[in-house]
């Protein structure tokens, strides 16, 4: 009888070398990223805190370094030499003019000049320590809360960004959601803004333009759509009126209009008629199928229970219809 196989030291190292091997990639990875992050901090992290020579009660150079004043003329010094070089080495004897290695070009010695008078008769007064500023408050001192709310300057608002995201329901529906808020959907006026082609008329009305808002609130077939799916949870009184154009609009004022589970259950809701409407709406130009209101409020109506079994938060109170379905 043969020997049953052992594994043998010739199979284990490879293995064991590979796995090594791609411990080691993946720490230098992360190890190469967490440096470069840090570096990134510590370079806005030292744009945003100014150095103040408290003495002649001015900030350094009238407030500004010398990569604003004299960005030229600062790359035409050595890198490793404006690392070392500190301000009482660079102003003792006007040193820093020694530090110029680059070519001088026209902008250089335009800098070189304009430095030059900043610096001329600029003393330092070893006595006296300096002050360092923080530019993001008021009083110039740092705070871990001004540091924090500096990262979010220039941030912009996304306004529907809590009913889109914070919404029971399937992720493609709510990504769905966010390229509608974003008017990214690929509509008939998208297409045509890039000269694709596209269907002349809105495909479940007829009668107008298609573009993403009026196809999910202010079409004639859409608003219908709306009025016997909201009346199947007795919330009719919400359904869009011909003087809505906006869905974002329209959806924010909906959801202000209730509260707590209500709302949940209305938003995801509101998620669902929108994913059904435009999938009714791409089977009707894909497929060429003929719009059809009540097969589509039976198709939600479905649906809502599909996502009520599957968890959706709130649904399950807006189950119980006030009139039939
Ligand atoms: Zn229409």
């Amino acid at each position: 009888m043969a020997p049953s196989p052992t594994p043998s030291s010739a199979c284990v190292l490879p293995s064991e070398g590979r796995q090594k091997k791609r411990l080691k990639r993946h720490f230098c990875f992360l190890f190469y990223s967490l440096n470069k992050a840090l570096k990134t901090f510590s370079k806005l992290f030292n744009q945003l805190l100014v150095s103040k020579i408290h003495n002649l009660n001015k900030s350094w150079i009238h407030g500004q370094c010398i990569a604003d004043l004299a960005p030229r003329l600062l790359e035409a010094i050595p890198k490793r030499r404006v690392k070392r070089r500190t301000f009482q080495e660079a102003l003792n004897g006007c040193s820093w003019v020694l530090d110029i290695k680059g070519a001088r070009t026209v902008g250089v010695i335009v800098d070189f000049l304009h430095l030059w008078d900043l610096l001329y008769n600029f003393e330092l007064e070893p006595d006296v320590e300096d002050v360092h500023i923080w530019r993001f408050s008021a009083s110039g001192q740092y705070s871990a809360k001004s540091a924090y709310e500096s990262f979010f300057l220039g941030s912009t608002q996304f306004g529907p960004y809590e009913r889109i995201w914070n919404t029971w329901a399937p992720p493609k529906c709510r990504f769905f959601l966010w390229l509608v808020a974003h008017n990214r959907c690929w509509t008939a006026d998208r297409l045509a803004r890039r000269g694709l082609p596209h269907p002349e008329q809105c495909p479940l009305c007829d009668q107008e333009d298609e573009t993403i808002n009026h196809l999910l609130v202010s079409c004639v077939f859409t608003r219908q759509f709306w009025y016997f799916l909201l009346r199947q949870v007795g919330l009719h009184s919400l359904s869009p009126q011909p003087s809505d154009t906006s869905f974002d609009s329209w959806w924010e004022k909906a959801s202000g209009a209730t509260s707590g589970l209500i709302q949940k259950g209305l938003n995801s809701l509101i998620v669902l008629g929108a994913w059904t409407l435009w999938n009714h709406r791409n089977r009707c130009i894909f497929y060429g199928i003929t719009p059809n209101l009540g097969g589509v409020v039976t198709l939600a109506g479905e649906e809502r229970q599909s996502w009520n079994l599957a968890g959706a938060k709130g649904l399950s109170s807006l189950t119980t219809p006030l009139f039939g379905g």
